[in-house]
């Protein structure tokens, strides 16, 4: 069994936990971590877990609104933390103070087995250091996590064909962006192709990835200046035809609910 709960999107902070049943094992894995102790804590209890429910910590790259809290948070729970060396050197690892096991280093499509649960990182287009977003699995199931890309690579295609459910950066509208008060540089890096998805962008995306055993796609990381969950739900649907009902806009401050992965 997969399921998995976005617990907050945006750039104010990332964090979704992902969790794998198989017999007795369960295994929960917290992809990026830009939501301070307390407040992730806070989101946790919400989720009916606790921190100590954790077992691992995933590390997209080094945007503080995704490693924002991951020292703090791997220092006093001890667990493993993976990403990839890029990332890793450019949050300045060395000073997290962790222990030598706790650090494993992620690589593009190198498959990481952790219990119940399967791994992949695969590369994305960000103006990053080193960038792995991530498929996980428990076997028979699977989901990706897209969150900051500049465009659709066709490497990102290849690795979240297939997935069952897709929790995915619906960045920003083109127009609202260009009409902006956001200086031209910032405008620039936002829509380039090293920065994030416009929902045209993703819902062209979606339509690529969608199959008849497409479950659930929720919509993430919306700009709160450039965007609107109406627009993402509008655009969405229609590129996957469904009803509005049938998809989902993680929210900067609760995330998402808990969505099994079928
Ligand atoms: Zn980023
Ligand atoms: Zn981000």
């Amino acid at each position: 069994m997969l399921r998995f709960k976005n617990l907050g999107s945006g750039s104010t902070g990332n964090a979704t936990v992902v969790e794998a049943q198989c017999g007795i094992q369960t295994n929960r894995i917290l992809i990026d971590c830009g939501l301070g102790l307390r407040e992730l804590e806070r989101r946790l209890i919400q989720a009916e877990l606790a921190l100590n429910d954790l077992d691992a910590l995933y590390i997209t790259h080094e945007h503080a609104d995704h490693v924002g809290h991951a020292k703090r948070v791997a220092g006093s729970l001890g667990i493993p933390v993976w990403m990839s060396q890029g990332t890793w050197l450019a949050s300045n690892g060395l000073d997290w103070g962790l222990n030598d096991s706790q650090i494993n280093i992620a690589r593009d499509t190198e498959v990481i087995g952790f219990g119940a649960l399967q791994i992949t990182p695969f590369t994305v287009p960000h103006d990053a250091r080193e960038p792995l977003q991530v498929k996980l699995s428990d076997g028979a199931v699977s989901m990706g996590i897209l969150t900051d890309l500049g465009h659709v690579s066709a490497h990102v295609v290849s690795q979240l064909k297939g997935c069952n459910a897709l929790l995915m950066e619906t960045n920003h509208d083109t127009q609202m962006l260009r009409k902006s008060g956001y200086p031209q540089f910032l405008k620039d890096r936002i829509s380039g192709p090293l920065g994030h998805l416009s929902n045209d962008s993703a819902c062209e995306l979606a339509q690529i990835l969608n199959h008849p055993r497409l479950g659930q796609v929720v919509a993430a990381h919306l700009s709160e200046k450039n965007n609107s969950p109406e627009i993402v739900l509008d655009c969405l649907s229609r590129a996957l035809g469904r009803t509005r009902d049938e998809v989902w806009v993680a929210a900067p401050d609760t995330g998402s609910s808990w969505i099994n992965v079928n």
